[in-house]
């Protein structure tokens, strides 16, 4: 039996996610699954590497289709994460998914063998000022932001992990080790 992992990563935002998940795809044998968003595309972002950017037409006709393995509608936009990218993937490697909470378990509903992963702040009110004071966004949008910190957060026990990133290198190491033994398991499993 294969023990490649489907590993689902979840966070606040701020919290260094993206950051981490580059460190591990630096390692090599990883997939990182690209989800698909009806969300504009920011400054910076390509079409196919950061999301596949569709339609809300578009994204509701694959829902349909079963085309994801999960979705949610987050800040007034849909998310999804493409089956059969991860399916595929799945057989040959180790597949990464950076997902929100609701998203992460329903992967674990349908993949209960999938290792959750919560990436924490080292300090959660520091993260909150930081989100506050990003400038340019509306009270109301802030407001939404904090709100989906403590949402996010208060799921952390449902995860198999949850793991602090104050020190960049720590934390990557720490991901590391949890892989491992998670692998070793597996096989032994
Ligand atoms: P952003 O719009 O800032 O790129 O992402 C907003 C949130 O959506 C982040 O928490 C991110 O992890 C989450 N997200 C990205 N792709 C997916 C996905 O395919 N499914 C779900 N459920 N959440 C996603």
């Amino acid at each position: 039996m294969s023990n490649n992992l489907l590993i689902v990563f979840s966070g606040p935002s701020g919290v260094g996610k993206g950051t981490l998940v580059k460190e591990l795809l630096k390692e090599g044998g990883y997939a990182l699954s690209v989800s698909c968003t009806t969300r504009g595309m920011r400054e910076g972002e390509k079409d196919g590497e950061s999301y596949f950017f569709i339609s809300k037409d578009e994204f509701i006709k694959e829902i349909e289709e079963g085309g994801f393995l999960e979705y949610s509608n987050h800040f007034g936009n849909y998310y999804g994460t493409p089956r059969k990218f991860v399916e595929n993937q799945l057989a040959e490697k180790d597949v990464i998914l950076e997902i929100e909470v609701d998203g992460a378990l329903q992967v674990k509903k349908s993949y209960p063998e999938a290792l959750l992963i919560m990436i924490l702040p080292p300090d959660t009110e520091e993260l909150k000022r930081r989100l506050k004071g990003r400038g340019t966004e509306s009270d109301e949008k802030i407001e939404s932001r904090l709100l989906r910190t403590d949402y996010e957060l208060s799921k952390k026990d449902l995860y198999n992990y949850a793991v602090v990133n104050g020190d960049l290198a720590e934390c990557v190491q720490k991901l590391k080790e949890i892989i491992g033994f998670e692998k070793t398991r597996k096989i032994k499993d």
